[in-house]
């Protein structure tokens, strides 16, 4: 259940521009704790790069960022703390390559200070049980299929224990047969709790976890809503023309 007191995320005024290219334009909303925020809309309606300035990977080119109560997108904020709370899972894994799966989930942990040797590799065991790829902990990423490598790319953000995870079209590289896997176990996520902002054209995924769907076009959030209010009246005619698309 999402709960409304407590903003993981507060954005105000988010401009994000490239040159002349208004690529976010004024966007203003909150993520709350325990929801689960689709955002969907054309392609190069600035969904990616919302998301980067989230997590600090785009400095905002005006506007405030706030996570749980501190404004992040100011001088001397520690963005490395922050980062820690924040994950974030791609497209394409971006695993390292040269690291074994269980090096992989734990390099961070470790590195950061977040958890010892012994804690992360304790939390990357259980983790590999849960997904049934314990047996996998040796093998290398190329080892494995696309659906396994981004369930471990799920992994590796949740063993460094995130208030949020980002999910930027986590299943549009894949193979179809693969979808299945990884959107079980963001649902699964979702069940849990867990806060999670997705961008991803599963609007039939959207429609059955979402507590809230955002449509971005040209920069701007211009509708959000439940899912049910979402598909079953869309008041903008950009967002009727869209989903007769998709
Ligand atoms: P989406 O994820 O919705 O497809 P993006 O956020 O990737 O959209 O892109 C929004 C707009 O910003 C697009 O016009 C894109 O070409 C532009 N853009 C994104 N990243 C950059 C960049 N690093 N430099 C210049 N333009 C960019
Ligand atoms: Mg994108």
């Amino acid at each position: 259940k999402a709960d409304l007191s407590q903003p993981v995320f507060r954005v105000r005024n988010l401009v994000k521009r490239f040159n002349s290219l208004h690529a976010v334009h004024d966007v203003s909303t909150e993520i709350h704790h325990g929801e689960v925020v689709f955002i969907v809309g054309p392609s190069g309606s600035g969904k990616s790069t919302f998301l980067r300035c989230l997590n600090l990977l785009e400095e905002p080119t005006s506007g405030e960022i706030w996570f749980k109560e501190k404004q992040i997108n100011r001088p001397h904020a520690d963005i490395n703390r922050f980062r820690q709370q924040v994950g974030m899972v791609f497209q394409h894994f971006n695993l390292f390559p040269h690291l074994t799966i269980l090096e992989n989930i734990t390099l961070a942990p470790v590195k950061t200070g977040r958890f010892t040797k012994a804690e992360a590799i304790a939390k990357a065991d259980t983790l590999l049980k849960r997904i049934g790829l314990y047996e996998k902990r040796n093998a290398y990423p190329q080892q494995l299929s696309g659906g396994q490598k981004q369930r471990i790319a799920i992994v590796r953000s949740l063993a460094m224990n995130p208030d949020v995870i980002l999910f930027d079209e986590p299943t549009s590289a894949l193979d179809p047969e693969m979808v299945g896997e990884v959107l079980s176990l963001m649902k699964e996520l979702a069940k849990e709790g867990m806060t999670m902002v997705v961008v991803t054209h599963e609007i039939g995924f959207a429609r059955e976890i979402a507590t809230r769907v955002m449509f971005m076009d040209q920069g701007k959030i211009v509708e959000e809503g439940t899912p049910d209010h979402f598909f079953d009246n869309p008041a903008n005619p950009r967002l009727r023309d869209f989903f007769s698309k998709v």
